[in-house]
């Protein structure tokens, strides 16, 4: 009898201690959510450094949001926005190399994607509270400053061919940010994590939650729920970048009006899908090519980079 007890006992001491091991080695599960660059940006971050690389990372997001965002005065955006014809606008390091990969996809896409859609995406307005469908004229005369000629980089300085050319950095900068945030992260002691700025999705290390410590990142089914997937994409570490007309939009007469334009028409580009997904390494250029080949349907501009693409529709009733 006394034998079983000290069995027992035994067995208890040896079950409390796998349990504290267990809840020790555990990753640790770091969390948070802010809204930055005009969207919902949420870290999920494992391992003993969470707390502190989610502060540097969301600090960092917002030195590209201060260099970037169209509306604040002191942005090297507003200042080029702002810029005479033939000024030369020195701008940060961040900005020549995003407006550098802006111009490059611009000329790979035949113009598709095209920053200098600003005074079109000011038109549309998408934003607003009532939002109006623009007259033919006033887009007409919007489109003649849109074109990616009419920006010049040279020795880190911007000039514009015109001065009423402007340019919106709305479908660039979330990738530039998402690169430099997983890179900020990785300074830190993490075993991996996962950033998602508005649906951009950027993973590194491993995922504690998985087998085989692979990321599943599903693709969101246009016009449904938040979370609503069919399709899920398995990575080891890279970026999963989704354009899509449901992300903003709105309704008049029965018509969709979206926000991803066609740089030559001026309106929503209509097609016969509702949203396009780039998986590759690099979040910058995934989100450039993510918005060009939703204007173009044209798969191959992936070829040179090496992506995959996915259309996706939203469910027919
Ligand atoms: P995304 O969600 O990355 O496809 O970016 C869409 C945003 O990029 C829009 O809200 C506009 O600010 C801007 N944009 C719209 N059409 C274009 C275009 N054809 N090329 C580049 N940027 C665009
Ligand atoms: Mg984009």
């Amino acid at each position: 009898m006394k034998k079983l007890k000290t069995v027992l006992i035994a067995l208890m001491v040896v079950f409390i201690l796998a349990g504290l091991y267990l809840a020790t080695n555990r990753e640790k599960e770091f969390s948070r959510t802010e809204f930055l660059l005009d969207t919902t940006c949420s870290l999920t971050f494992y391992g003993d450094d969470g707390k502190e690389a989610t502060d540097a990372v969301f600090e960092e997001i917002e030195r590209i949001e201060d260099l970037m965002s169209m509306y604040n005065e002191t942005s090297d955006v507003y200042r080029i926005n702002s810029a005479k014809a033939g000024e030369e606008i020195s701008v940060f390091p961040d900005t020549y190399e995003v407006l550098q990969t802006a111009q490059k996809i611009a000329k790979e896409s035949d113009g598709a994607f095209d920053i200098t859609v600003a005074p079109l995406t000011a038109l549309w307005n998408f934003t607003a509270e009532n939002p109006t469908v623009p007259t033919e004229e006033e887009i007409k005369e919007c489109l003649n400053f849109v074109g990616y000629e009419n920006i010049i980089l040279k020795d880190g300085k911007v000039i514009k061919k015109k001065a009423e050319t402007q340019i919106d950095l709305g479908g660039i900068a979330k990738g530039y940010a998402g690169d430099k945030a997983k890179e900020v992260a990785e300074k830190f002691n993490l075993t991996g994590g996962i950033i998602d700025l508005g649906g951009n999705i950027i993973c590194f290390g491993e995922n504690p939650k998985s087998e085989y410590k692979i990321w599943r990142v599903g693709i969101q089914i246009p016009f449904s729920p938040t979370g609503t997937y069919e399709k899920t994409i398995d990575i080891k570490k890279g970026a999963v970048v989704t354009s899509g007309n449901y992300q903003r939009y709105f309704e008049k007469d029965g018509e969709i009006y979206h926000h991803i334009i066609h740089p030559k028409t001026g309106y929503p580009h209509k097609a016969d899908y509702d949203s396009v997904t780039v998986a590759m390494e690099s979040s910058l250029i995934a989100d450039c090519l993510a918005t060009a080949v939703f204007v173009t349907g044209d798969e191959e501009l992936l070829e040179k980079y090496q992506g995959e693409v996915y259309f996706e529709k939203a469910f027919k009733e």
